[in-house]
């Protein structure tokens, strides 16, 4: 296999001119999201926060969606990425699989969201609003719709998890530097930020009350959108460049997965590489795809399929999904990406329909996957992409307890260069795995909205 190359690469016309929306391969239909009544909810109660081209796409089953020119011609600054064989780690594994990994950690923003926050940016533009909030609590998605913004001339205002601003100054630095605002949530410009503080004045935020005040504004200004990193159908169909790319770029060298990897925390680089592999298998082709979560947040594996909030506070309809609970708070591991208490309701109805795999891993095995990976391949991994790792890494050791000379494939969703604390205490020895919280999760399930879900 010493013709393969390490790195296959394509030419820029070569990024994919339509996304594929896997909604239109599912075996079963969704069930629709829910109003606080019980009863579903029509596209029109989103036309407060989101342009009327992301409702669409959100309800869309049509296969293929057209890629706006605008928004290739911006993903031409890092698309297509590289996809890696992963040579050196197989050698340090001593594995017969062959390892391939799609290097996201390529965009400006060093991670997979620029892709769908520049599409989500330009839809806003074209119905004419001028501004976005969202939320952000390390700042992974703070910074990709900084950048997207920026490039479509859209004012932007990132309501920021007051710890994680004080605590990683860096990320706020890029949002800055790429032309947004950046806040310490709660505030006190809105009405839920100051409700909070008025009850605790040291209150280190929240990702549930950062969104809340992100949605408060964008409901009460006509000029403004709210955009959401994750979760909804929409951002996983603009994630799907990923894995279309990465299906060409495998049969450039003749080779196709037997097992497709990606971290998972809401879902959306997950399905992002895995649904175009979704279509092959859902066409009859052999293909096993696989979700990587944390041991101490994990929803596919031992969660809940029922309906639940999306946000901590409850103020977004109902979505039917595996869930720990809208309130359940993950203990504090560094892949702070994955730790949100549900995933996208799309990769859910695939998972409860038998279509996906999922397994949970431990912290400190993630990050002694992850420096491997560092010392072999030479890029540092995010925390949350280490999950990723840490599973093809086992995988890669039954292959060779086998003898079977898999072809894995996993998604590289950022680097980590703005998480070498976290490497620092990996060093020191001060990580800690944390033990499943059964007891904080039956409690937290218990405290789910009383709607029945499939
Ligand atoms: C945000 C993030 C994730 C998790 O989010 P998903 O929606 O599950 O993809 C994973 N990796 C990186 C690098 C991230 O920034």
């Amino acid at each position: 296999m010493s013709d393969v190359p390490t790195k296959i690469l394509l030419d820029e016309s070569e990024i994919p001119t339509q996304w594929y929306n896997v909604a239109a391969d599912l075996p079963s239909p969704m069930p629709p999201p829910l109003g606080p009544e019980g009863k579903p909810v029509g596209p029109d109660a989103l036309a407060a926060i989101f342009p009327p081209a992301l409702i669409e796409q959100e309800v869309s089953t049509e296969r293929w969606v057209p890629i706006p020119e605008a928004v290739r011609e911006v993903y031409r600054l890092w698309r297509p990425t590289p996809l890696y064989r992963a040579r050196r780690l197989e050698q340090a594994l001593g594995t017969p699989a062959r390892i391939y990994y799609k290097y996201e950690g390529a965009s400006p923003a060093g991670s997979h969201k620029p892709n769908t926050a520049v599409a989500q940016a330009w839809y806003n533009r074209e119905a004419g609003i001028r501004r976005l909030t969202t939320e952000t609590g390390a700042g992974q998605w703070g910074s990709a719709l900084a950048l997207a913004g920026q490039l479509f001339g859209l004012d932007v205002r990132v309501y920021m998890v007051r710890v994680s601003y004080e605590q990683k100054p860096f990320r706020r630095s890029m949002i800055e530097t790429w032309g947004a605002e950046v806040l310490p949530s709660p505030t006190d410009l809105t009405e839920a930020g100051r409700k909070v503080r008025a009850e605790s004045p040291d209150s280190p935020g929240s990702l549930g009350i950062a969104i809340s005040e992100a949605v408060e504004e964008a409901a009460s200004r006509k000029d403004t959108n709210y955009a959401l990193g994750s979760v909804l159908n929409h951002v996983l169909l603009h994630q799907t460049v990923i894995g279309l790319e990465a299906r060409r770029q495998l049969e450039r060298v003749g080779e196709y997965p037997d097992m497709v990897f990606a971290p998972c925390g809401g879902g959306s680089n997950f399905g992002g590489i895995a649904f175009p592999f979704f279509a092959d298998k859902a066409a009859g082709r052999e293909v096993r795809l696989v979700a990587v979560e944390p041991e101490s947040c994990p929803t596919l594996t031992r969660g809940r399929y029922a309906y639940d909030f999306g946000d901590t506070v409850g103020l977004t309809p109902l979505l039917p999904m595996y869930t720990l609970g809208h309130d359940f708070v993950p203990p504090g591991i560094h892949a702070g990406g994955l730790r949100y208490h549900g995933d996208a309701p799309l990769v859910c109805h695939l998972y409860k329909e038998g279509l996906l795999e999922a397994v949970a891993v431990p912290q400190v095995a993630t990050f002694e996957a992850g420096v491997l990976f560092a010392r072999t391949e030479g890029i540092i991994p995010a925390p949350e992409s280490n999950h990723a790792i840490r599973a093809v890494v086992d995988e890669a050791l039954r292959c060779k307890a086998l003898g079977e000379p898999k072809v894995l494939l996993f998604n590289l969703s950022g680097h980590g260069h703005f998480d070498m604390a976290a490497y620092d205490r990996y060093f020191n020895g001060e990580l800690e795995d944390f033990a499943y919280p059964e007891e904080a999760i039956e409690a937290a399930l218990d405290r789910l909205p009383r709607v029945a879900a499939g």
